[in-house]
């Protein structure tokens, strides 16, 4: 029974065309109950010994009040082995977690704007709502900015609040540092962009590029559109805000380096509170798999002395 209920816990289970899910707690309690509770009526009737659900149940006493009644009661329940925590573990966000994935996605063939808008989210992190509402002054992809009128070097990208036509609003204020090549990638959207609607010389990046909108500021609507396509390209589904959250997770964990200290992440993703931060640093799903699938992960084996 305590292997069913760890196999329980840590098999996904496919539900439709999404993403494989793991049980919650309290789904896996709920049909352990059912199953001591079925063994329990088994044993009175005389169809299994009582001494099989003495072992899988024991009576525990319900303090008084609201559930105990007046003076408590005593109630049947699994044993500490079978029972489930149904207290959740916070767990990070999903993310684009293999290499391949990753990959896959930068390598799509997308037009320009959409390569772009991909880049900037992945790179950069941003919520879509403050790519959506970038305006071209916002971004100071050059080496050296002071053109610009700025002072800070390298690549980056101002997220600040405008209030463009689309109704997108930056949500805090913050510099974010981006890499180089995404000034390549710019320059070809500004190409394919003048290509389609000519200079227009509109202040948003990201705007629509034909249907009677051309020209005018890209619509959240529009990307889950793009996104819809992506999903179907990639072969999994995928959101504007898994870019966030993949791009935080490698912030953190120095996938791409070093691991960026917790608090410069807060202030690049535009966190006001650390706690939302955090939760990247939750278990995540694949490693609490790795952990029970591997027992070596969750009890190393010290050498003994002499070893
Ligand atoms: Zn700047």
């Amino acid at each position: 029974m305590v292997r069913w209920k760890n196999h329980l816990s840590v098999t996904p289970v496919q539900r439709g065309a999404g993403v494989a899910r793991l049980r919650r707690p309290a789904t896996v309690g709920a049909w352990l109950v059912a199953v001591v509770e079925f063994y329990r009526w088994a044993a009175l009737e005389g169809l299994v010994p009582k001494a099989l659900v003495a072992r899988l149940s024991e009576e525990q006493f319900v303090r008084p009040g609201p559930r105990g009644g007046e003076r408590g009661r005593m109630r049947s329940v699994p044993v500490k082995e079978l029972r489930v925590r149904t207290v959740e573990v916070p767990r990070a966000p999903a993310w684009l977690s293999e290499e391949a994935d990753r990959r896959a996605l930068l390598a799509l063939p997308l037009r320009q704007r959409d390569r772009f808008l991909v880049e900037l989210l992945y790179f950069a992190g941003l919520r879509v709502g403050e790519a959506l509402s970038l305006f071209r002054e916002d971004l100071h992809l050059l080496a050296d900015n002071r053109p610009h009128g700025c002072v800070i070097r390298g690549p980056h990208v101002h997220v600040v609040r405008n209030r463009p036509a689309n109704g997108a609003r930056a949500k805090s204020l913050r510099v974010v540092p981006v890499p180089a090549e995404l000034a390549f990638s710019y320059q070809e959207a500004l190409r394919e962009r003048i290509d389609r609607v000519g200079d227009d010389r509109g202040q948003n990046v990201f705007v629509a590029l034909d249907g009677p909108t051309a020209g005018q500021a890209l619509s959240y609507a529009r990307v889950v559109d793009l996104f819809r396509r992506l999903s179907k390209l990639l072969g999994f589904k995928i959101r504007p805000h898994v870019l966030r959250h993949t791009r935080a997770t490698i912030w953190l964990r120095g996938l791409e380096g070093v691991p960026v200290d917790l608090d410069v992440v807060r202030v690049l993703l535009g966190h006001r509170s650390i706690a939302s931060t955090l939760i990247y640093t939750h278990a995540s799903e694949e490693s609490l798999r790795a952990a029970v699938a591997n027992p070596a992960v969750q009890f190393p084996k010290f050498p003994g002395p002499g070893a």
